[in-house]
């Protein structure tokens, strides 16, 4: 069984998931970069994942995208949901949940920011899909849905894919986010929106949607993209915005290819069976630079790209 822990006195858990030590990393690695023959993603080798649970089609049969189990799975659908705490200090429950992967391309050449918006705008809907099917499952509070790419992004194969899990907590960051936002009349990222798409950090505006770095950015090139209207979750999306979206997101993985970064994003939201408010959006996350001693003692990052200096570069106005 894979657990979940909880520190002795923080709201902090972990996930120990031993099986993944077996996991041939450094074999997946050389084989992604020599040959995409032995890479169980491409086009030839459906038969090396478990077994599909989706695809998008083409006409003539061969398909776009597919989606299925991950065979090394952070959580599963085995054991307690619930946690329980033993003598005061050993909070645990299983790690329950679901962990998908989904092959984005059938080429092992391609990665996410050589798509088209209207390709990105086909993966948000499947994202979309999966969050609804694993969303409403029995003792599940939250879906993660999380790009990692390049492998200082944390991406052991090669070729692309996003990984989508369900968990039995709702995520320490999405419970602050949803906190803090209680602390303003009505939503703050709408009035956050409105001010920043005329500062210095504005990135990319179209009619549904707008990005900018935001304030007390993190990372290197940190991007944050938000629908205009006040969307809980990503489903709510008109055909629209759901195009807004896409382009701008299309823009931002455009950009980051000309740095050839390895990046995270990550969809955040609020399911509906939480009480609180939320504003749908996407954290794209650059890892041009590690947490080291001091970020990972303190909790204060040091960036040393200025959010006002990455907006120029998002606007091609840098140099
Ligand atoms: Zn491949
Ligand atoms: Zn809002
Ligand atoms: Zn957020």
């Amino acid at each position: 069984m894979i657990e979940l822990r909880k520190d002795y006195i923080l709201d902090r858990w972990v996930i120990l998931a031993p099986s993944r030590k077996k996991r041939p990393r450094d074999f997946v690695r050389q084989a992604a970069d020599v040959s995409a023959n032995a890479c169980a993603f491409c086009k030839g080798n459906e038969k090396l994942t478990p077994k599909e649970l989706g695809r998008i089609s083409n006409p003539d049969g061969s398909w776009s995208m597919r989606w299925f189990p991950n065979l090394f799975p952070a959580v599963q659908e085995e054991g307690q949901k619930e946690a329980r705490t033993d003598n005061t200090f050993y909070t645990f429950a299983a790690a329950y949940g679901s962990h998908e992967i989904v092959v984005e391309t059938p080429r092992h050449d391609r990665q996410l920011w050589d798509f088209s918006a209207a390709e990105l705008e086909q993966l948000l809907k499947v994202y979309n899909e999966r969050i609804s099917g694993l969303g409403g499952k029995d003792g599940i509070r939250y879906v993660v849905a999380f790009k990692n790419s390049g492998s200082e992004g944390g991406a052991s194969i090669a070729h692309s894919h996003t990984q989508i899990a369900s968990v039995n907590v709702l995520p320490k960051l999405l419970r602050e986010e949803a906190a803090a936002m209680k602390n303003y009349p009505g939503c703050p990222y709408c009035r956050i929106i409105e001010s920043e798409k005329g500062s210095y950090r504005r990135c990319f505006e179209n009619n549904h949607a707008v990005a900018f770095a935001p304030y007390a950015s993190r990372f290197n090139f940190e991007l944050w993209i938000f629908p205009k209207r006040h969307l809980r979750q990503l489903s709510g999306a008109t055909a629209e915005e759901m195009a807004g979206i896409s382009e701008i997101l299309a823009l931002t993985l455009h950009k980051l290819k000309e740095l050839n970064a390895p990046y995270n994003y990550i969809l955040h939201y609020l399911p509906e069976a939480e009480n609180g408010n939320f504003h749908f959006h996407i954290e794209v996350q650059p890892r041009l630079s590690i947490w080291a001693g001091f970020e990972l003692n303190t909790g204060i990052i040091i960036n040393s790209v200025t959010p006002e200096d990455a907006a120029r570069f998002y606007r091609g106005e840098e140099g």
